[in-house]
C-alpha cells in the first residue's frame, strides 16, 4: 500500500492535483471522506464564476489565465461542457479597491473589459437597475464553470491515467517520518507515500494541526438560492454572471442557466461553523432569505420568486488570500487551503501547481502571495 503521492481531500483542488500527478506518471492515491463531487464541502451548487480581470488583486491574474487554458483543455479532452461564456459584470462604486483592481488587471494584462456607466448597464440589460454612482465592468470573455462536471471530468481522467480513488475514506491521522508519510483512515486502512498533498477544504485546519501547523482557517456557513424570473431578461444568452460590491455587503450571481432560474448568493458575512456538524438549512437563519430578496428588489427588481436555497461552506483566511505552499518542516507535504469563497475558478491551475511542487519542487507561477510565512503565529499550537 505504498504510493508515490497521496492526496488527502479529492474535491476542487485535490481532484485536479490527482489528475496532473497521474499524468506525470506518479502512482497516486486520492482519499476523500465522501464521494466527490458531493454536497458536503465547498464544491456543490452547479455553477461557479470565473473571471480574469481580478478585483481581489492583480497578482491573481496569471493564475486565472492559466486556469482558463486548463479548463479549456479539460473540456476538449472529455467532451464535457465545462465553461459557459456568459460574460461577467463587476458592479460597484468607481472608487472602491475592488473595481479599481478590476480595471488595473485588465490594463496590465490587456484583457477585454467594457467599463460602463449605470445608464449604459441599465440600457444593455433591462433586468438590471443600477443607481448613478455605480460602474459596471463587463468582461465578455469570462463566465461560468459547471462545478460538478469539472470535478467529474478530472476524476475520470485521473482514473484513466492510473490514479486510485478511495471514497468514503476519511483520513484521521497523518504521520510524517524521515523517508515517508503514513496515513491512517477512519475505516482502519493504513497507507504510506513518498509525498502528500493536503487539500481537505473546510477540514484542512484540523489535519494541519497534527503537523504542528496552526493556520488561521475559519470555516463559515454560506447560503445561495435560485429564483423564478422572466427568462426573457435573465437567460444565460442575454444576461451575464455578476458580482456587486456594495457599501455594506457583497453579492454575486448567475443568469438562469438551462431555465434553472436566477441564482444569487451573499459573499460577505456568514456564521462560523464546525464542518462536522450539520449546518442550519437555508432559511433557518435570519437574513438568509431577506438579504437575497433585498438585493434583488434593489438591483434586479423585475418579478422574482424564491424557488429554493442551499447551504455551503467557505474556508476563510484573515486576508482572504489562499494558502498554496509546502509545509515549512516537511518539503514532501504540499498544502492548498483557505480559498476564502473565491477559489474554484483556479482549481485547474492549483492542481497543476500542487503537482509541480511535489514532482519538481517548484512551480512556474508566482505563489508567493499564498505563502504560509505571511502568518506570524504559524507553528505555535
Ligand atoms: C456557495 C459558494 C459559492 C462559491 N462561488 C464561487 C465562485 O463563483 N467562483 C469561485 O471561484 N469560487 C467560488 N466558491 C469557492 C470555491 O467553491 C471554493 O473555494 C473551492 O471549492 C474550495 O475547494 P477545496 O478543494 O478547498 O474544497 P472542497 O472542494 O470542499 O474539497 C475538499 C475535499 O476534502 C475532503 N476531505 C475533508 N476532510 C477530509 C479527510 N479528513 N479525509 C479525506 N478527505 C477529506 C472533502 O470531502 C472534500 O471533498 C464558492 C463557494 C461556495 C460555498
Amino acid at each position: 500500500m505504498h504510493y508515490d503521492v497521496i492526496v488527502i481531500g479529492a474535491g476542487s483542488m485535490g481532484m485536479a492535483a490527482g489528475y496532473f500527478l497521474s499524468q506525470s506518471g506518479k502512482k497516486t492515491l486520492l482519499l476523500d471522506a465522501f464521494n466527490p463531487p458531493h454536497d458536503k464541502g465547498s464544491h456543490h451548487g452547479e455553477t461557479r464564476i470565473i473571471r480574469y480581470a481580478y478585483g481581489e488583486g492583480v497578482e491573481y491574474v496569471p493564475l486565472a489565465l492559466r486556469a482558463r487554458d486548463l479548463w479549456q483543455e479539460l473540456a476538449q479532452q472529455t467532451g464535457k461542457e465545462i465553461f459557459l461564456q456568459t460574460g461577467v459584470i463587476n458592479v460597484g462604486d468607481k472608487n472602491i479597491p475592488f473595481i479599481k483592481n478590476v480595471i488595473k488587471s485588465a490594463e496590465k494584462f490587456d484583457l477585454p473589459l467594457e467599463v460602463m456607466t449605470a445608464t449604459e448597464v441599465n440600457e444593455k440589460w433591462e433586468g438590471m437597475q443600477l443607481p448613478d454612482n455605480y460602474l459596471g465592468c463587463f468582461e465578455p470573455t469570462s463566465g461560468v464553470l459547471r462545478v460538478e462536471s469539472c470535478i467529474e471530468a478530472y476524476r475520470e481522467l485521473a482514473i484513466n491515467a492510473g490514479a486510485t480513488i478511495r471514497t468514503n475514506s476519511r483520513v484521521i491521522k497523518v504521520d510524517p517520518q524521515t523517508d515517508k508519510v503514513t496515513i491512517y483512515t477512519e475505516d482502519g486502512a493504513i497507507f504510506t507515500a513518498d509525498s502528500v498533498i493536503i487539500s481537505a477544504g473546510a477540514w484542512a485546519g484540523e489535519i494541519l494541526k497534527q503537523l504542528d501547523l496552526k493556520l488561521p482557517l475559519n470555516p463559515i456557513r454560506k447560503t445561495f438560492a435560485w429564483y423564478d424570473v422572466d427568462e426573457k431578461y435573465y437567460n444565460q444568452n442575454d444576461f451575464p454572471a455578476f458580482t456587486f460590491e456594495l457599501a455594506e455587503s457583497i453579492y454575486y450571481g448567475f443568469p438562469s442557466i438551462d431555465g434553472a432560474g436566477l441564482k444569487v448568493g451573499r459573499h460577505d458575512g456568514g456564521d462560523n461553523i464546525n464542518p462536522d456538524e450539520d449546518k442550519l438549512a437555508f432559511g433557518d437563519v435570519v437574513g438568509d432569505v431577506e438579504n437575497l430578496n433585498g438585493f434583488l428588489d434593489e438591483f434586479m427588481p423585475r418579478e422574482h420568486e424564491l424557488k429554493f436555497g442551499k447551504t455551503c461552506m467557505y474556508t476563510m483566511t484573515p486576508d482572504e488570500d489562499f494558502i498554496i505552499d509546502v509545509h515549512p518542516k516537511h518539503n514532501n507535504i504540499a498544502i492548498a487551503a483557505g480559498f476564502s469563497g473565491h477559489g474554484f475558478k483556479f482549481a485547474s491551475a492549483v492542481g497543476e501547481v500542487l503537482s509541480d511542487l511535489i514532482t519538481k519542487g517548484f512551480t512556474d507561477l508566482d505563489i508567493t502571495p499564498f505563502s504560509i510565512k505571511r502568518f506570524s503565529n504559524v507553528g505555535k499550537i
